[in-house]
C-alpha cells in the first residue's frame, strides 16, 4: 500500500492526472524490474498486488510523490479475520516480553469503532504471544489494522518515500550538471517537484582536469535510478575554446569564473527550446565560492534569458551533503576533478561593465554558438549508460 501526499490538496481533475502520472511511473519502475503487478486505487490509497511485496515496496519507496509504503496482509473487514492476520503478520516481530500497541483506523464511522476493533486486535495478540505490555505511547512494536471500502488491511511497517511530486507533472528543466556535490541534488531536488530532467554538463576539454567530464557522467548515471524505467537524457556541450579564447585575448583570470558561469546559462538558454525545457537548474549558492556572493549571482543571472531554478541557494553545505549522502549521489570520485581555468583569487564583484566588454573581446556569441552546436547526446536508464551519440548536431 503506497500513500501520496500533497495531492490531497488539488482539485479532482488535477488529482486524478495526477494519480494517473503516479500509477504510469510506478508501473514504468516495477516493469523495469521484471515484476508483473495489479493496481487498484482506493481512495488516498494505491494498492499494489504482486509476488514479492518487499521488493516491491523497495522499488515504489523511490518514487516521486510517494510519502511512504506499508507491505500489508489483505483481508475481509471482518474483526475475526484481520485479528488472525494480525498475530500471523506480528508472530516473527513481536516476542515475548516486548511492549506494543495496535493503531486501527476505520474509514467509515459504521459497525465496530476503531478503539473496539483495536482492542479485538489488542487482545488475541495478548493472548497468543506470552508476557507482552500495552504501551500507547512508545511501543516497541507497532501494527496497523485498517477497515476500508475495500476490506480489511494489516500491516507493521512504513518505508518512508520521497514526497514530492509525481514525475512529469511539471514539465521538464535542464539543469546544468558538474562533476561536483551540488547540481545532482539541485536535480534530484527539481526531479522531487514533479520535473522531467535533461542534465547539461559543459566540457571544458583540456582545461579540467582528466576525470571531471567521467565524474559528471557518473552524476548523471546515478540520478537515473530515481527515475526508474525512464529514459535520462545528457548533453555534453564543449566549451574548451571559450577558456582558450580568455587566455589568448589576456581577459583578467579574476573575471574567468562569472564569464564561465554567465556562458552555461547563455548555452543552456540557447538549448532549452531543442530539449522541450521550459527552466534551468543550477546548484548556485549563496556564498560558497567566490562566483557566488549576491553581487556575482546578479552579473550571472544577467546573462540569462529563460528563468532560473536554484534549489540550493540557501542550504548549508551539510544540508546538501546530508541529501547527496542520502540519494546516493554523494560518493567518492577519485582522480583529477581540478579546473585549470580558476584564478587564484576570482573577482567577489566582478563589474558588469567589465565583464561585458570582456566577453566582446572574446567573441563570446561565435563561441556559445560553437558550443550548441558541437555536443554530444548520452541517456543512462536505470542507472546504465545505454546509448552515446558522439555527434555534431548541425544547426
Ligand atoms: P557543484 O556546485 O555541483 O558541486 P561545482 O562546485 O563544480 O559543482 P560551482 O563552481 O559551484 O560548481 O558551480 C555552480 C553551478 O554551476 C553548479 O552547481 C552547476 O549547476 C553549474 N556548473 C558548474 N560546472 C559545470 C559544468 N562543467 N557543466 C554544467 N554545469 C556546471
Ligand atoms: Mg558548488
Amino acid at each position: 500500500m503506497a500513500r501520496y501526499g500533497e495531492l490531497f490538496l488539488k482539485s479532482e481533475p488535477v488529482k486524478r492526472h495526477f494519480i494517473g502520472m503516479l500509477l504510469r511511473n510506478i508501473r514504468k519502475a516495477l516493469g523495469a524490474a521484471g515484476l508483473e503487478c495489479r493496481f487498484e486505487t482506493p481512495r488516498g490509497r494505491i494498492l499494489i498486488y504482486g509476488d514479492n511485496p518487499d521488493r516491491i515496496a523497495g522499488i515504489v519507496s523511490r518514487i516521486f510523490g510517494i510519502v511512504d509504503v506499508s507491505t500489508c496482509l489483505r483481508t475481509s473487514p471482518d474483526p475475526e479475520e484481520m485479528k488472525r492476520a494480525a498475530l500471523a503478520l506480528a508472530s516473527s516481530r513481536l516476542k515475548t516480553g516486548m511492549s506494543f500497541a495496535v493503531r486501527a483506523k476505520r474509514q467509515h464511522k459504521t459497525g465496530m469503532d476503531s478503539q473496539e476493533l483495536g482492542r479485538v486486535i489488542g487482545s488475541w495478540l495478548y493472548e497468543h504471544i506470552p508476557g507482552l505490555t500495552v504501551d500507547l505511547d512508545d511501543p516497541a512494536y507497532e501494527i496497523f489494522a485498517e477497515v476500508r471500502d475495500i476490506g480489511g488491511l494489516v500491516y507493521d511497517g512504513r518505508l518512508p518515500g520521497p514526497g514530492g511530486l509525481p514525475w512529469g507533472t511539471q514539465g521538464r528543466v535542464l539543469v546544468l550538471l558538474s562533476a561536483g556535490i551540488d547540481s545532482p541534488v539541485a536535480s534530484w531536488l527539481a526531479m522531487k517537484r514533479g520535473c522531467e530532467v535533461t542534465s547539461l554538463y559543459l566540457d571544458a576539454g583540456r582545461w579540467a582536469g582528466a576525470d571531471v567530464t567521467a565524474a559528471a557522467i557518473e552524476n548523471h548515471r546515478r540520478l537515473s535510478l530515481w527515475c526508474a524505467g525512464t529514459p535520462l537524457p545528457m548533453v555534453i556541450a564543449d566549451s574548451e575554446p571559450l577558456y582558450d579564447a580568455m587566455s589568448r585575448q589576456k581577459v583578467p583570470p579574476r573575471y574567468r569564473c562569472v564569464i564561465c558561469k554567465r556562458f552555461m546559462l547563455r548555452v543552456a538558454g540557447r538549448l532549452m527550446e531543442h530539449e522541450g525545457a521550459l527552466a534551468v537548474v543550477t546548484g548556485e549558492n549563496l556564498g560558497q565560492v567566490a562566483s557566488q556572493t549576491l553581487a556575482n549571482l546578479g552579473v550571472v543571472a544577467d546573462a540569462a534569458s529563460v528563468p532560473v531554478l536554484r534549489p540550493l541557494i540557501t542550504f548549508d553545505k551539510e544540508e546538501t551533503i546530508a541529501i547527496a549522502r542520502g540519494i546516493g549521489t554523494f560518493v567518492a570520485k577519485p582522480g583529477d576533478l581540478a579546473c585549470r581555468a580558476v584564478p587564484k583569487m576570482p573577482a567577489t564583484a566582478a563589474g558588469l561593465k567589465e565583464v561585458l566588454e570582456h566577453e566582446q573581446t572574446v567573441g563570446i556569441v561565435d563561441l556559445v554558438d560553437h558550443a550548441v552546436i558541437n555536443c554530444r547526446f548520452i541517456t543512462a536508464l536505470d542507472g546504465r549508460i545505454v546509448d552515446q551519440i558522439p555527434h555534431v548536431r548541425g544547426e
